[in-house]
């Protein structure tokens, strides 16, 4: 049990690679890469694993996709989730076809799916990080 101020989940630092993707998300949008070839990919990664072209481009993504597949924690691996388990984690695929990984908000806990139709969202952090998170888009 823990008292006193909440600890806040740990974020990354971002790099020359990941930089466009964490500006992007400031300004509320979810950009991947797009090599030459025409390969999107997520995480960022400074040549494409088709084609070997180290010539690519920042790209926006519509933000929506469903539940690929997911795990529910029933432990706080970090004292930040401390209070709030059970919550899931999602692979999501978006649908340009990427897949990126984020843990749902506490209500979509119960209600997470494979399948499931998700958003992006976007989680300012308390040290200026804003992060992508996905939730669950209810009543399609
Ligand atoms: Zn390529």
């Amino acid at each position: 049990m823990t008292t006193g101020t909440p600890v806040s989940r740990p974020t990354v630092t971002p790099t020359a690679l990941t930089k466009g993707f964490w500006e992007a998300a400031a300004r509320g949008e979810l950009v991947v890469q797009r090599c030459s070839c025409g390969q999107l990919r997520h995480y960022p990664q400074p040549m494409c694993p088709t084609c070997h072209s180290v010539e690519w481009e920042w790209v926006p993504l519509s933000g929506r996709g469903s539940v690929f597949s997911f795990t529910v924690s029933y432990k706080a691996f970090h004292p930040a989730w401390t209070g709030r388990v059970p919550y899931a984690v999602v692979a999501v695929e978006l649908e340009e076809g990427v897949r990126m990984m984020s843990d749902l908000p506490a209500e979509d806990t119960d209600a997470v799916a494979i399948g499931a139709p998700v958003e992006v969202f976007f989680d300012p952090q308390p040290d200026g990080l804003t992060l992508p998170r996905f939730r669950l888009v209810r009543g399609r």
